[in-house]
């Protein structure tokens, strides 16, 4: 019997290596042999005990890799072969529901953030359901997506941030040709904004960034297309907007990660009659202070933005294999080593010198060259120790 190499969460902060045993593929199932994993900041907060779930489990949702053993069903009801390198959504779908065939699969009744890939404990079935580990269990309500040929697996794991920007910035938000958007916070899902709006046509696109550890993640911004990165401690935003465009901004992204004050910013950017999009969580931080009448004088209009969609997933691997621009972020790789991974995840959250990509790779990468531009962290081989 194969077994997996995995990495399992026990507690707050330790992760440990085990061998799990691979099991046949039930009907409707396949085995995913995994590749890269990105991470994100719900992975540190499942990490660091912040996020309560159940524990031990395999974490990991942002998985790239190859279909292995597979039953004919599962092939066929995708379209799929052996071999070919998908990505795989964070929730399932069972199709049958009132929200499902709605397309609001978040909301599924029978599936939900409890048995979400990355989510779901070690004691449920094989135990094999997330991205740490050399092997996933696609169970027959997985959705996956078909991986561009030449995208190679680590940039792949970018589906799920630029998904969100896709989804928050322009099906949400409504940029089209010629808007002028606002874009704060120049994480990845902020640049998955940028990007998305700049492949809308946007008329002009700001992002904004607070001090010095935003620097390189503003120039990021810049190489995919922002006509104007402000850092909001050096210079005051909606003057340059002001100057850059005699105006204010159609739609403002808010996807700040500690910033509620932000809010406050996106009401003073946004134009009379504007929209502002207020995407991903921001945790425990709350705002006081400010007056509610602010969004009424301006007839503005908000909304909140919680994830990214399968058409939005899909459209973001398409746009990452036709802009090859967007996979070159500062990024670091390690490999499923218990201390390397718990290293990488609080360099992303408490720096120094945080990445802006971060990548667990369950096996040697076959092809790194691919991924390396702009790379400022990790050696380029699939492992590093940076
Ligand atoms: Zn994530
Ligand atoms: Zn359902």
């Amino acid at each position: 019997m194969t077994t997996a190499s995995a990495l399992v969460l026990v507690g707050a902060g330790r992760l440990e290596a085990r061998e799990i045993p691979v099991p046949d593929p039930a009907p409707g199932e396949a085995v995913l042999a995994v590749e890269a994993c990105g991470l994100c900041g719900t992975d540190h907060e499942l990490y660091s005990g912040v996020l309560a779930t159940r524990l031990p489990l395999v974490p990991g949702h942002e998985i790239v890799g190859t279909i292995g053993e597979a039953t004919p069903q599962f092939l066929e009801a995708r379209g799929l072969a052996q071999g070919d390198r998908v990505a795989v959504e964070v929730f399932q779908r069972c199709v049958r529901c009132e929200a499902c065939s709605a397309g609001n699969y978040p909301l599924c009744r029978y599936h939900g953030l409890g048995d979400s890939y990355g989510n779901r404990p070690l004691e449920e079935g094989s135990g094999l359901w997330g991205g740490y580990a050399t092997h996933l269990v696609l169970t027959p309500d997985s959705m996956v997506h078909r991986v561009p040929d030449h995208l190679d697996p680590l940039t792949a794991t970018l589906f799920n941030p630029y998904g969100a920007g896709i989804r928050w910035g322009v099906t949400l938000g409504g940029i089209g040709p010629g808007t002028t958007v606002a874009v704060l916070g120049p994480g990845l899902r902020g640049l998955g904004v940028v990007a998305a709006a700049v492949g809308a046509r946007a008329g002009y696109v700001m992002l904004t960034g607070a001090g010095p550890a935003d620097a390189d993640r503003l120039a990021t911004g810049k190489a995919f297309g922002a006509h104007r990165t402000v850092d909001v401690h050096a210079e005051d935003p909606r003057r340059m907007l002001k100057q850059d465009t005699g105006g204010l901004a159609d739609v403002v992204v808010d996807v700040t990660a500690n910033a509620p004050e932000a809010f406050v910013q996106a009401i003073d950017l946004a134009r009379p009659g504007g929209t502002i999009v207020v995407a991903g969580t921001r945790g425990h931080h709350t705002l006081q202070g400010w007056n509610p009448d602010r969004l009424v004088g301006k007839e503005l209009r908000v909304l909140g933005a919680l994830g990214v969609d399968g058409a939005a997933y899909r459209a973001a691997l398409d746009f990452l294999g036709d802009n090859p621009v967007l996979g070159q972020v500062s990024r670091r790789v390690v490999g499923l080593d218990p201390d390397e991974v718990g290293g990488l995840l609080h360099q992303m959250a408490h720096g120094p010198d945080r990445p802006l990509h971060g990548v667990v790779a369950a096996r040697p990468i076959g092809d790194p060259g691919r991924s390396q531009g702009g790379q400022r962290h990790g050696n380029g081989h699939g492992m590093s120790t940076a």
